[in-house]
């Protein structure tokens, strides 16, 4: 099939790369021309493994190409992607200008049929805005129909996500949308949930807040645990072997962040007020998540006493391991209370270096590697369990510290190890 994806970030780029690799004909489209520019050399714009090859292989075998014009992607394909982003206005609303924008930019090219669907992450009811707006704005008398086809993929795995989903969720209204939704996503032989549109675009905000909610669910539990004198990785085992409730997303650590869980349960609160329901719980979600971030400063607060002019190492910058994302990333909050508070930083990550020096600038010092972030430092924050952080040459890391301290915001360390080699060490929820 002839296809288009209209923004190329991280889910775009994905989609049309792997949407590519199944055998059809792709353009990825962005208004960001010098994104375009750069992916058109095989300059890849953000880190996600296998991303890069998935490009390139699919750039020489003719099936994808890079175009900063709409109007081409739309002239060209017959099925056409809005993959662009939908971040929060300051209410927590989502803001829609950039789907309505593309809306526009589709209805003003449209020359025959076409089928429009929204990959981007919207609150229900905006497949009826996309529609509306498309049928004001088109210019000859075609025909089209809208589709809601979420995306579940992860970042840091996004390529294994979108080829072995769980599910595919596909929300039509009309036979020929569903033949060719069906038809494309063939190859990957995956459950489809096929329903009308507003029940897509409700899933995709369902399946964010009801993670994002777990994630709340045992940080809460981990508070409980240290009144107590339990250790919430125990609780968590034994939580997660019921069937019922399964053992992912129980993790407690600092909690959620990244471009969609935040912001997602935002537009989800957002548009429930809007439709007249207090989704209370979702609120209780986010108020424990924010203050998760508040409870691991004040562990190293306890940990430190005074901040002022005291070296605090901290692994991991993006929002979570094997991706450059640091788009609500809980090290940046973390980092910038810190420098309130006169604290000096250090810091490594393996992929968001340049992302994160962007927002920090000069007054944090980037180190090569978590060694050079451990010399001198007071204390080393654990905040992005990376693979690497796991497996730390720690008889090193505790000659380069000025003390051991290690205050670890996922728990990936083993307490009763780290105390045996002479660390103080803090996690989170866990029993001393
Ligand atoms: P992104 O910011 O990485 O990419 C969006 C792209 O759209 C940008 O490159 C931007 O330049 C482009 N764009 C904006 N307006 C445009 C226009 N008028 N014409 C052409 N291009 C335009 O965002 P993302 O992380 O890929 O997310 C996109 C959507 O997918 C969001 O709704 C998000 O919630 C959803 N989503 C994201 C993930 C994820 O892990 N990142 C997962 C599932 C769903």
């Amino acid at each position: 099939m002839n296809i288009s994806i209209i923004g190329s970030g991280y889910v775009g780029l994905v989609t049309g790369s792997c949407f590519a690799e199944l055998g059809n004909r792709v353009i990825c489209a962005d208004n960001d021309s010098k994104k375009i520019e750069g992916l058109k050399k095989g300059i890849i714009p953000i880190y996600e493994p296998g991303l890069k090859e998935l490009v390139m292989s699919n750039m020489k075998k003719k099936r994808l190409r890079f175009s900063s014009s709409v109007k081409e992607a739309v002239l060209e394909s017959e099925v056409i992607f809005i993959a662009v982003g939908t971040p929060s206005l300051e209410n927590g609303e989502a803001d829609l200008t950039y789907i309505e924008n593309v809306a526009r930019n589709i209805a003003q090219n449209l020359n025959g049929y076409r089928l429009i669907v929204e990959k981007s992450t919207v609150p229900v009811e905006t497949g009826k805005w996309v529609k509306q707006t498309i049928a004001t704005y088109i210019k000859r008398k075609v025909k089209f129909d809208i589709a809601s086809n979420p995306e579940f993929l992860r970042e840091g795995q996004a390529i294994s996500d979108f080829m072995h989903p769980d599910r595919i969720v596909i929300g039509v209204e009309s036979k020929a949308a569903r033949d060719i939704l069906v038809n494309l996503y063939s190859p990957l032989k995956a459950p489809l949930v096929i329903t009308d549109i507003k029940s897509a675009e409700l899933i995709k905000h369902a399946s964010n807040s009801f993670l994002a909610t777990k994630i709340s669910f045992i940080n809460a539990i981990s508070r409980i645990c240290e009144k107590v004198g339990a250790d919430v990785v125990e609780v968590a085992v034994g939580l997660g072997l019921d069937k019922r409730i399964g053992p992912s997303f129980l993790n407690a650590g600092l909690g959620y962040g990244g471009s969609c869980f935040p912001k997602d349960l935002d537009a989800f609160v957002t548009i429930s007020e809007k439709l007249g329901y207090d989704f209370g719980l979702l609120k209780a979600a986010r108020q424990i998540n924010q203050e998760q971030k508040a409870f691991f400063l004040s562990k190293i607060r306890d940990a430190l006493w005074i901040l002022k002019d005291k070296n605090v190492g901290v692994l991991g910058l993006s929002f979570k391991p094997n991706t450059d994302d640091i788009r609500n990333a809980p090290a940046i909050e973390i980092i910038q209370a810190l420098q309130i508070e006169g604290a000096k930083i250090k810091a490594y990550d393996p992929s968001s270096m340049d992302k994160a020096k962007a927002v920090l600038g000069k007054k944090v010092k980037f180190c090569k590697d978590a060694y050079e972030v451990c010399r001198d430092s007071d204390c080393l924050l654990l905040v992005t369990e990376w693979d690497e952080f796991k497996e730390l040459d720690f008889l090193r890391v505790k000659k380069l510290l000025k003390r051991p301290l290690v205050i670890d915001g996922r728990n990936i360390y083993d307490h009763k190890r780290m105390e045996k080699l002479g660390f103080s060490y803090v996690g989170i929820g866990r029993r001393r």
